[in-house]
C-alpha cells in the first residue's frame, strides 16, 4: 500500500470478478480454490487493489461505464441493463440516489445474470451485487448525505 494507507478491497480477478473487502482477502492465498471459496475468482488474473481513500461508488461507476461501453446490444437483458445500472450508479454517485436505487441495482442484475448470450452479462451484473453486498453502507451513506464514505487524502 502508499505510505499511510490501509488495505480496503481487492479485485482479484480482472474487473467481472467480484469484489472482496480486506477482512476477506487478508485471510485468502491467491490460489483459485481459496479465492473461490471467498465468493469470488481469479478469473483473467489482472489484481485490482483499492485503499481507504477509494469511493466504492465511483469504482463501480467506472466499472459499469466500461460493461456499458462493450455491450454489443445483440440480447435485451445485456442492452438495456447494462446502460440502466450505470445510470442508476452514476445517479447515486451525483448525489441524487434514492434510497431504492440499491435494491433496484440488485434487481436489474439478477435479470442480467444467465440470461444473455455470451459472458458479457454476467460479467457485468456481478460488480454490482457484490459492491453492494461488501459496500451497502458506502451506497446509503452517499444518497443520504449526499458526501463519500471515504478516508480523506494525505
Ligand atoms: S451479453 Fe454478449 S451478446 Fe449479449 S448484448 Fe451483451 S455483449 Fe452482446
Amino acid at each position: 500500500m502508499r505510505k499511510g494507507r490501509t488495505l480496503k478491497a481487492v479485485i482479484p480477478g480482472g474487473s467481472s470478478a467480484p469484489v472482496l473487502p480486506a477482512s476477506i482477502m487478508m485471510e485468502c492465498t491467491m490460489d483459485y480454490d481459496s479465492i473461490a471459496k471467498a465468493g469470488s475468482m481469479l478469473g483473467s488474473g489482472a489484481v485490482i487493489v483499492m485503499d481507504d481513500t477509494r469511493c466504492m461508488v465511483d469504482s463501480l461507476l467506472r466499472l459499469s461505464y466500461f460493461y456499458m461501453h462493450e455491450s454489443c446490444g445483440q440480447c435485451t437483458p445485456c442492452r438495456e441493463g447494462t446502460g440502466w445500472m450505470h445510470r442508476v450508479i452514476e445517479r447515486i454517485a451525483n448525489g441524487q440516489g434514492r434510497p431504492e436505487d440499491i435494491d433496484l441495482l440488485n434487481s436489474v442484475a439478477d435479470n442480467i445474470q444467465g440470461r444473455t448470450i455470451c459472458a458479457l452479462g454476467d460479467a457485468a451484473a456481478m460488480p454490482v451485487r457484490a459492491m453492494i453486498k461488501h459496500f451497502r453502507d458506502e451506497f446509503i451513506h452517499l444518497i443520504e448525505h449526499k458526501t463519500r464514505k471515504v478516508a480523506a487524502t494525505a
